[in-house]
């Protein structure tokens, strides 16, 4: 293993309305709402990605559904479909504010709080809020209700999480205050404004001291003081009380997949298909035994054990442009071969598949791996490999 440098950054995030160039073709991101697509919205999204696609479709970290392989002269018919389907925003800057994630158990786990009209309320006032449309395309919002698969602890410019009746507040990872939820409401939009208005950054954990005490003094209502709430961190799958949880690898579903859990889930008395940030779909009820072997038998992830779960990869080359290493062979192999921890496997410095850090991180760069350890594709490496010298970093 050689010494190595951190690499360079490349890229940024796609929309519908303004997808991405990939190295097989344009990307879209397709936002569902309030966390679900209907079963007729997903199997409509399969079809849509055979026809104008190349058949293959992401979950992504932001759970949202990208369709990769379209070409620039199907866009217009790719914006009908998904109009037609009540899935495309009114112009770019309200597609980009729509940035929210949702509790994918809403409503269905009885442990938590159902926090869809929070979630509601709040894509009702980006969408229509032409000030907070020019929020950056990467502030990201969530809303959780807590209970076994409470996303409290995903990363978010702002979180609402519900706790019983009342609602607490988080601005990047400082937690601010908690109040009724209409309090807690104001408070976040204000706290928005007051981002927007400075004008500093496109984060809020990019804030300096002084800009993050200009948008705590804008704050209102004032909020209650907490210290802290319990984050969840389960990412539960399989048959649950009233959902079952399956998994992508590396987040990939292609068409027939997608239509196959889509055949489980309406056998199964489901009308949704919630996305969370962990590639786990989730079938809004459920099911049984025959249940799990069938999306087995479509390639899912249904055993929580799963060494793939630990193993997160970008596509890399050949679809992406930026990529000169093929990852997700890479991440298999680790899988495969006894690989310990967390793992990271990604084509380039931007690091699309995982934000967070993991315990080993290869990090692609002219056909080779640079290795990071407990880290994130932004740090210095300790070191580099070529790809077909994968073993080497096994045990670190
Ligand atoms: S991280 Fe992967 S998917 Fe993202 S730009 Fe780099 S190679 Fe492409």
């Amino acid at each position: 293993m050689s010494g190595g440098v951190a690499p360079a950054v490349k890229g940024w995030c796609p929309g519908a309305l303004r997808p991405m160039e990939s190295g097989d073709g344009l990307v879209a991101r397709v936002r569902p709402w309030i966390g679900a697509f209907t079963l007729t919205q997903a199997s409509a999204l399969a079809d849509i990605a055979e026809r104008l696609g190349n058949g293959h479709l992401e979950l992504t970290r932001r759970a949202n559904l990208q369709i990769r392989g379209l070409r620039q002269e199907a866009l217009p018919e790719l914006h009908a479909a998904l109009n037609a389907l009540g899935l495309l925003d009114r112009d770019v800057a309200t597609e980009a504010a729509r940035n929210i994630m949702v509790a994918p158990l809403a409503g269905l786990d009885a442990g938590a709080v159902d926090i869809r009209p929070l979630a509601r309320e709040l894509t009702a006032i980006l969408a229509a809020d032409r000030q907070l449309a020019a929020l950056p395309a990467k502030f990201g919002w969530l809303v959780d209700g807590g209970g076994i698969a409470s996303i409290a602890g995903e990363r978010a410019d702002i979180a609402l999480c519900a706790r019983g009746d009342r609602v607490a507040l988080r601005l990047d990872t400082r937690w601010v205050g908690i109040g009724t939820p209409d309090q807690a409401m104001a408070a976040a939009l204000s706290a928005a404004r007051a981002f927007l208005a400075l004008g500093a950054c496109n984060r809020m954990r990019k804030l300096s001291d002084a800009h993050w005490r200009a948008v705590r003094a804008a704050m209102v209502p004032a909020l209650s003081p907490i210290d802290d709430i319990e984050l969840g961190r389960t990412r539960p799958l399989g048959l649950l009380p009233a959902a079952t949880g399956l998994a992508a690898p590396f987040g990939e579903i292609d068409v027939a997949q997608l239509r196959g859990v889509v055949a489980l889930a309406a056998g199964a008395g489901a009308s949704e298909l919630r996305l969370s940030p962990w590639r786990i779909l989730y079938i809004g009820a459920r099911g049984d035994r025959r249940l799990l072997d069938a999306a087995s038998d479509l390639g899912l992830i249904v055993d929580p054990a799963d060494p793939l779960l630990r193993v997160d990869a970008c596509p890399g080359a050949p679809s992406c442009n930026a990529a000169t290493v093929d990852s997700r062979a890479a991440a298999r192999w680790l899988a495969a071969h006894g690989a310990t921890g967390t793992v990271h496997v990604s084509g380039c410095a931007k690091g699309c598949a995982r934000s967070a850090p993991a315990d080993l991180v290869l990090v692609g760069e002219a056909g080779r791996y640079h290795v990071v350890r407990r880290g994130t594709t932004h740090d210095i490496p300790e070191g580099t490999i070529q790809s077909n010298e994968l073993r080497a970093v096994l045990h670190g």
